[in-house]
Order: C-alpha cells, then structure tokens, then sequence
C-alpha cells in the first residue's frame, strides 16, 4: 500500500475520534432560560492591543464565533483566532484549550466569547465546564525513506528534494502549522546570479558574496561551507522558481545586508516558500507533514541514526522509521531562554527581558537530540540581536523599514548614533547604549507615497499609525513633537544626513549605502528595541550537510540543515544569507539522505 494513504487513513482515523466534545453540555436546568438570540461584541485586551469578538446566537444555539478586530502579532495568533472560536461553536462550549504559543491570544478570545455569550444570557460558568477534549490515540510506527524534523523553510526545501530524488518522506512538524521562523522573517534572500545584469549593476559576484559573509563573520565560519552556499544560491532561486515560486525584479539591502543582493519574494514575508512546497507536497504521493508531531529522540541502531520517536497530538507515541536517513531541520534556540543563558558570552544579558522576534518553537530540540547522540556543536556564543524589535513583543512586524538606503535612526534625543547600514551586531551594540536602548526608525514618503504601500512585513503605514504603532508629521518639527524627540536635534541630523547623500560631506557615522534624501513630507517615524533574532551556532556539518560528532567523523545516517546547524555565518549573520543557507543546505540534505545507504539492506 503507498505511504499517502497508509497515512491519510491513520489523520482520518486520528481526527474522526479525537476532539470529541464530552457530553457534559449544560444541562437544560442549568442554562438559564433568558438566552436571547441576536448578535453581541465584546471588545478585551490581547496581547498587541484590544481584540473585538462578535458572537451570533440563533435558535438559542452560539451559531457564530468571529474576532472582528485585532492587532495580534501575524502568524503566531492566526491559528488561535480561526479555531478557537471554531471549536466554541462545534462544542456550543468555552471549555476549550489555549493553542500553544499563542496562549494571551487564545485567552483574550476565550475572555471575549465569555463576555459576549454572557450578554446574550447564557450561564458562562456552565459553558466553560463544556469540554474539548482530545482522547489518548494509539501508538503508531511509520516507516519512510527519509524522516525530516522540522517543517520550516530547511525541512520542506529538504523533503521536496528528497522526494524528487525519489524518496518517500515524512517530515513532523510539533507546531499545529508549518512555516518555524522561516514564515514569520521578511523574506530577503541573498543570492547573485554572475554576471547577470543585477549583478553588473550592483558589482556583485559570489566571490564578493563569500568575502562579506566571511568578514561579516568576523572570519569564524567555515569556509568550505560558506563556498557551498554562495555558489548553490542561485541555483536554489531558480528551483523555487521552477516549482512555481515567484520573486519581485531586482534586489535590494536588507538590514545588516551590507550590499543590495536581497531578493525579494512576491507573496508577503516568507509565505512564498511555504505556499510553494505545499502545493509540491499536496499535488503528490509519498510526501507527508504530521503537525504537532514533536520529535523526541533519535533512534540508533548499529551506529547509525535510523528513526525518530515523537510524540504525537494526543501524547500518543510515534515512532518513525527510516529507510534512508533522518535530517534535522528543528531551527535555533532563540525562543528558549533557559539556552540563551547557557551559551551566551558577548551580550551583557539575553534573559526574560530581551525579547525575540522567534516563534515559540525555536527551543533548540534538534540540538539538544543531536549532542545526545554524540554531534559536534559549532559556535553556540554567536546569537544574533537585531535593532529592529517591536517595543511590545520584540517581533519584526511594525517595522516600517523597506530598505537600508532610505532610513535613518534616531535615539530618544533625536540625534543618530551608528552606521545604519552596518552589521547587526554593531548596530544593536550601539542602541544598547542609547537611552532606554531603544531607537526611531525615520523616513519620509520616498517609501511611503500615499501611506498605503505595505512594509516587508505586509502592513501599512497607514494602518500602523492607526494601531498607535508608527507615527507621521508634515514637517519634521510635527514629527518631532508626535514621537517627543527635541526638534532641534531630529532637524539638524536630517540636515547632515541629507549632506552625506548628495556627497556635500562624509558620513560622521561613515555609513556608505544611501539612495535618496530625507527631504519629502510627510516624514513617518516608528519604535524599536534590541530583540534576539537568529542563533548562529549549532550542528556541526560537513558540505553534504551530513552531521558530524565530537571525534571529527560522519554520524551514518544523520543529516541536518539550516539555523539548527552552525558554522556558516560566524559570529555574526549577514542579513538576508539565512534564508538562502536554508534553501542550500536543506536541498543538499534532502538529495543526500534520498541516496544514503538503505539500513536494512546494508545488514
Ligand atoms: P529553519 O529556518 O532552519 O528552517 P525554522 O524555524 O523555519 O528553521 O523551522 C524549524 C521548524 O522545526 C519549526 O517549524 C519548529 O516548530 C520545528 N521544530 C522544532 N523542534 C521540533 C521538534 N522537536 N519536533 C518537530 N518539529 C520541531
């Protein structure tokens, strides 16, 4: 039998006999009788701001569940906004359970139904005995050729490849959806293509790829692997590109790019990737992803990696066989504090107060799993902050940046204090001595003509000054007086800014990328905060992302690929060289593992 129904058998079975609401729906003694159809909204604080639920009652049945209005951050709340108030609806309940990661979300929904169903006359108190339940499922075992963990930007890149290769794979995924941080970053990818004409135009070549990566490493990355990347890159867009994925003309400098090599994805932040394997993983057989599947342990055999146990949705076990090969692809440890603590020797603190623009699943697992079987860990101390944190949550959204070239930063005194398109870590280190440490982001409508135009992160202007979140004035005193900045101080480091664009002087801060002057009213401004962002140590691996163990020798049967491994960036990441590293390495492994030798037939 092949592998997609096996499996499709065991998610309709799974699912048809779990979340099964209990039948301890209130009884009618309980549920006072003035319930009074018609609809109701209840407005509560989230976790970005207040959310407003509406709730439609009909024949005295809760017929609709709906957040109207929000400010929740994207991607981590999606999941808790469409299904909470769809299982309240399918258990005519409020006994259901917070989503992981999302958690302030989930409640804040919970505590809106509550508020709105209460106003409609329902016993809140009996509604909330009203269970969602998941019932214990059996132990399962699933055999593939290649089991992947993670399914994030390197684990799907790695099983698309594997399975063009002609392997069948599984990939578990302990999120309930796909995407890691790979989903939430905005999407640059460094990549040139020789001697094209964006790579004429902006004198770049791989050879000047590798260098700045080295250098910008501080000349700790391995440099076989840093070949690997900068050569494959390219080839890598052009293969997403064959599987559909479309990319915006040209390029651009990210943030701590250093050069504009940035390409840029058509489909908002890093949903491109993922709408792109996904439709490969959908239109064929023998490729599958198990959500909320967390790996657990790696299973070895004769010395030599050959599954995977996990824990399924239900606390059930799943045990995962692998003909071929295992890859890890599980990302940083960037959300997972308690490690942040352990391996940190360059920043004064990265404790519960500095914040991460990680989503809650980058705890390091697959390098926790890795050292127990014996992997070398390269460069754990290199853990990357950006200056570009949202002030509430640390992620990247609200970050009104589309460019390097066109912003500048200010501090809480209005003046510039580093090279705004310097490294990362020489911009945060530099904002970790201004006042609160925390910076403004000021352009002008050069990026914004009308206020409309969206960000990298899919948002405008215009709905960013309506949440509070960024700021506009007509002139820069307007400006200055909105976001409290002495006037003098934001005019005058405009008035030099504008002096080193047009060549008049030399930047005192010695930045070099410039495009246009900040000169065009209206003039927009927007907060941030140091946030934890990329962890740049890991896995070791050799350049056929094969893992290695603390003895200098291959681990059979263990691959792994992207921010889970280290020694690619050095101490320091260039911006926009992560999406491209998890698109080389995650090819290469999933090529690799499709061809490694069979377990069972080298017995
Ligand atoms: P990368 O950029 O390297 O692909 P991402 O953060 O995009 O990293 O993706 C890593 C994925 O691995 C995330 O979706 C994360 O939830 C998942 N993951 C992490 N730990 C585990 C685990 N123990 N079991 C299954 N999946 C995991």
């Amino acid at each position: 039998m092949r592998l997609k129904r096996i499996l499709t058998f065991l998610i309709v079975t799974f699912l048809s006999i779990s979340l099964v609401a209990c039948n301890n729906k209130p009884k009618e003694t309980d549920v006072p009788k003035k319930v009074t159809d018609g609809t109701y909204t209840a407005t509560v604080d989230g976790h970005n701001g207040p959310l407003k639920l509406e709730a439609v009652v009909e024949g005295e049945k809760i017929k609709t569940i709906q957040v109207v209005e929000h400010q929740e951050t994207p991607n981590i709340s999606d999941l808790a906004i469409s299904s909470i108030p769809e299982r309240i609806v399918a258990i005519q309940g409020l006994g259901v359970d917070a989503i992981s990661g999302a958690t302030v979300t989930s409640n804040a929904i919970l505590a809106a139904a509550a508020e709105a169903l209460k106003e409609a006359g329902y016993d809140v108190e009996a509604l909330k005995q009203v269970k969602d339940t998941v019932k214990k499922e059996e132990d399962i075992t699933l055999t593939a050729d290649v089991i992947i963990i993670g399914a994030g930007g390197a684990g799907l890149a790695a099983a698309v490849s594997a399975h063009q290769e002609g392997a069948s794979v599984i990939v578990i995924e302990k999120m309930p959806k796909v995407g890691g941080n790979t989903i939430m970053s905005g999407g640059a990818l460094n990549a040139v293509d020789d001697g094209s004409e964006t790579a004429k135009a902006n004198k770049d070549s791989t050879e000047l790829h590798f260098q700045q990566t080295y250098k910008g490493g501080d000349k700790k990355g391995d440099p076989e692997l840093i070949r690997t990347y900068v050569e494959n890159v390219w080839d890598g867009v052009e293969w997403l590109q064959s599987l559909g994925m479309k990319f915006e003309p040209g390029t651009f400098t990210v943030l701590g790019g250093l050069w504009p090599r940035a390409h840029k994805p058509s489909d908002p932040v890093g949903t491109g990737f993922f709408n792109t394997y996904q439709k490969y993983i959908d239109s064929n057989e023998n490729i599958e992803v198990l959500l909320e599947t967390k790996a657990e342990q790696l299973i070895v055999k004769d010395n030599r990696v050959t599954g995977v146990v996990a824990t399924g949705k239900s606390g059930n076990k799943v045990t995962l066989n692998a003909n071929n090969a295992v890859i890890i692809a599980t990302g940083g440890f960037g959300a997972n504090v308690q490690m942040r603590q352990e391996y940190n020797t360059i920043w004064k603190d990265l404790g519960e107060n500095i914040k991460s623009t990680n989503h809650p699943g980058a705890t390091g697992d697959g390098i926790l799993m890795a050292k127990e079987v014996n992997a070398e860990l390269v460069g754990m101390e290199y853990i990357q902050l950006l200056p570009m944190g949202d002030p509430k949550t640390g992620s990247l959204s609200g970050n009104i940046e589309k460019a390097v070239e066109n912003r500048i930063f200010v501090n809480k005194e209005g003046n510039r204090f580093v090279d705004e398109g310097a490294r990362r870590d020489v911009m945060t280190a530099a904002l970790m001595e201004q006042t609160d440490s925390m910076l403004w982001v000021i352009l002008d409508s050069h990026d914004y003509p009308t206020g409309d135009e969206v960000n990298n992160f899919n948002e405008s202007v215009n709905t960013l000054i309506k949440e509070g979140r960024a700021f506009k004035g007509e002139t820069l005193e307007e400006l200055a007086a909105q976001i409290k900045v002495d006037p003098n101080n934001l005019v005058k480091a405009i008035e030099e800014y504008n002096k080193a664009v047009s060549g008049e002087i030399k930047d005192p801060f010695g930045r070099t990328l410039f495009k246009d002057p900040i000169n065009q009213g209206p003039f927009y401004a927007a907060p941030r905060i140091p946030t934890v962002h990329h962890t740049m140590g890991g896995i070791k691996i050799n350049k056929e992302a094969q893992v290695i163990d603390v003895n200098g020798n291959v681990i059979k049967g263990l691959y792994a690929a992207g921010e889970v491994t280290g020694g690619i960036h050095g101490a320091n990441r260039l911006g926009g060289n992560a999406l491209g590293d998890i698109l080389v390495f995650g090819r290469i492994a999933g090529k690799n593992a499709a061809s490694d030798k069979n377990v069972s037939e080298a017995k």
